[in-house]
C-alpha cells in the first residue's frame, strides 16, 4: 500500500457517493491526516506505507474521514478550517463556511475605503451577522480600521469568531469587539460607524431544500434562511444602518445572484444614495454598496 493508492481509494469512494471534486477532497483529507505539504506528498506518494503502528493509525483515520465526507459532511467541517483572504479561519458547526464569493465584498471595501482615505483618520467598522468573523477579521488585518465590532445572534458562532480573532489578530485583537446581538438590538443606540458590512442569511426558505446536502444538512440554517422572500435581513439592515452609520457612511452587503434589484429598491426607498452592484468571480451580482447621506439630506431626496 502506498499513499498514492490510498488517495485513489478515497477518491473512488467519494465519487461513488456523488461528492463533487472527489479527487481534490481525497487529497486534502490525506494531507490533513498526515499533516503534510503537497510538495512532500508528491515526492513520497509512491513509497510503501506500514499498516501498523502510527502509520496504520493514520490509514484508519483517513478512511474514517473519507466515510464522513462520503456522507456529505463539508470538507471544511472535517478539517475544521477554511482559507479566506489568505488566512486560515477556524469553523464550527454554527458558522457558515467562508465562501470565495464573500472575498468580493472584502476586496471592494478595501479598495473603496483606501481610496476615500477618510482624511487619514482610521475608520470604524460594524460587521453584522459576523459568523466565523471572516469579514471583520480580514478587514481589521488588511484595512485601516481602528475599531471594529462584529455582531451575531449565535453565541456558538461567536466562539469561532473569538478563536479566529485571537489566532489571526494576535496583538491587534483589541481592535475587534464581538457582541451577541440579534441584528442591531444590542448595538449601543448612540454608536455610529463609518462602514457597516454584512453577509446576512439571504436564501428564501423554500429554496434551501434544493441546495446541495453539504449546505442544507450541515450548514447552520440560521445563517442561510432569509425568510419567505430571502430579503428579511436587508429590510432590517436598511432601517438599522440609518441609525448606525455616520452621514456619508458606507454599507456593503453580500446578496444572492438574483437579489440586486430588490435590495437596491429597499435601500433607495429609504433614502440611501450611490447604490452600486459588484459581481463575483463567476460574473454574478454579489455585493451591494450604499451610502447613507444622513438625516435631512435624505429627506430632501425621498
Ligand atoms: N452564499 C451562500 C450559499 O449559497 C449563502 C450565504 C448566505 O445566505 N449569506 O450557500
Amino acid at each position: 500500500m502506498t499513499l498514492g493508492m490510498l488517495e485513489k481509494e478515497g477518491e473512488e469512494h467519494l465519487k461513488e457517493a456523488g461528492v463533487p471534486d472527489a479527487a481534490l477532497d481525497a487529497r486534502y483529507l490525506l494531507l490533513d491526516v498526515w499533516n503534510m505539504s503537497l510538495a512532500s506528498y508528491l515526492t513520497c506518494r509512491e513509497k510503501k506505507i506500514a499498516l501498523d503502528g502510527e502509520s496504520g493509525g493514520h490509514v484508519c483515520r483517513y478512511r474514517e474521514l473519507i466515510a464522513q465526507r462520503a456522507g456529505r459532511v463539508p470538507l471544511q467541517r472535517i478539517t475544521g478550517c477554511q482559507e479566506f483572504m489568505g488566512f486560515s479561519f477556524r469553523v464550527n458547526a454554527h458558522v457558515l463556511i467562508p465562501r470565495q464569493d464573500t472575498e468580493t465584498l472584502v476586496e471592494l471595501v478595501l479598495r473603496e475605503q483606501a481610496k476615500l482615505g477618510r482624511t487619514g483618520r482610521p475608520a470604524s467598522l460594524l460587521d453584522m451577522c459576523t459568523g466565523s468573523g471572516c469579514i471583520a477579521v480580514s478587514l481589521v488585518k488588511l484595512g485601516n480600521f481602528c475599531r471594529a465590532v462584529g455582531a451575531d445572534i449565535s453565541p456558538e458562532a461567536l466562539q469561532a469568531a473569538e478563536e479566529n480573532k485571537r489566532i489571526l489578530l494576535g496583538s491587534e485583537a483589541g481592535r475587534l469587539q464581538l457582541i451577541e446581538s440579534d441584528m442591531f438590538d444590542r448595538i449601543s443606540p448612540q454608536e455610529r460607524f463609518d462602514v457597516i458590512t454584512s453577509n446576512p442569511p439571504y436564501i428564501p426558505s423554500r429554496v434551501i431544500e434544493g441546495l446541495e446536502p453539504e449546505v442544507k444538512d450541515h450548514e447552520p440554517r440560521i445563517a442561510l434562511d432569509g425568510a419567505e422572500d430571502g430579503l428579511k435581513f436587508y429590510r432590517i439592515l436598511a432601517e438599522g444602518c440609518r441609525e448606525h452609520l455616520v452621514p456619508g457612511g458606507y454599507v456593503y452587503m453580500e446578496i444572492g445572484w438574483d437579489q440586486a434589484g430588490d435590495v437596491k429598491e429597499i435601500f433607495a426607498s429609504r433614502g440611501y444614495k450611490e447604490l452600486t452592484v459588484t459581481k463575483d468571480l463567476a460574473g454574478l451580482d454579489r455585493v451591494i454598496r450604499a451610502v447613507w447621506p444622513g438625516k435631512g439630506e435624505e429627506e430632501n431626496h425621498v
